[in-house]
């Protein structure tokens, strides 16, 4: 998608072991109009498919998440990071975390994630893919039915969209970044 690609050649960061830094427009500062054009076009992408429900991550995965819930009319769902000590009935998964190099719990109220639910995931970015394989756990607990994935940028070089594509799940992602080797931004054509 164009307009991402263009962007995260000028204002991406380059981190450290494979981390893409883009704190200028997604993750910390927010650019609403690249935001609307991108959820405008996972939209067109997810066009043929019947959704319900967007479900995403805290904290990064809710700005594209709600975005996509306001063109689709759907409900948005965030999962939380630390099961909250007011909600009981909770469905938990543990994911690891390769920017953080450990675990954490992440959960759903099962009151927001039913059987037959039709969800689609969203979030900023998929690299080794853990943080989906937890959504698809979850999705399993509450007998809903995975749509698709569409995440802003995926690292091809980390596999986790080999791994979903794999399972039959329909990927889209807006930018693929094939290599970040020696701090140069390798972008799939
Ligand atoms: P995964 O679970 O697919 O390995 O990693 C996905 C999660 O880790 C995303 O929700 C994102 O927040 C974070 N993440 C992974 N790689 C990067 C990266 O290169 N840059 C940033 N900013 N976040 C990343």
């Amino acid at each position: 998608f164009a307009p991402l690609v263009k962007r995260i050649l000028t204002d991406g960061k380059c981190l450290e072991g494979g981390i893409l830094k883009v704190d200028n427009f997604i993750n910390h500062q927010i650019d609403p109009e690249l935001l609307k054009q991108m959820s405008i076009e996972l939209v067109r992408r997810f066009a043929a498919k019947d959704i319900n429900k967007i479900l995403t991550i805290e904290a990064s995965g809710i700005a594209p998440a709600i975005m996509m819930g306001f063109l689709l009319d759907v409900p948005v769902v965030f999962a939380k990071k630390k099961k909250p000590s007011t909600m009981s009935d909770m469905l938990v998964t543990s994911v690891f975390s390769f920017t953080k190099q450990r675990s954490y719990d992440v959960c759903v109220a099962k009151e927001f994630l039913h059987k037959g639910d039709k969800v689609l995931f969203i979030d900023d970015f998929l690299a080794n893919g853990n943080a989906a394989k937890g959504i698809i756990d979850l999705i399993n607990q509450a007998e809903a039915e995975l749509v698709g994935m569409g995440f802003l940028i995926e690292k091809a070089f980390q596999h986790g969209g080999d791994y979903l594509r794999g399972q039959n799940i329909q990927v889209e992602s807006l930018a693929i970044i094939d290599s970040l080797d020696n701090c140069t931004i390798t972008i799939k054509e």
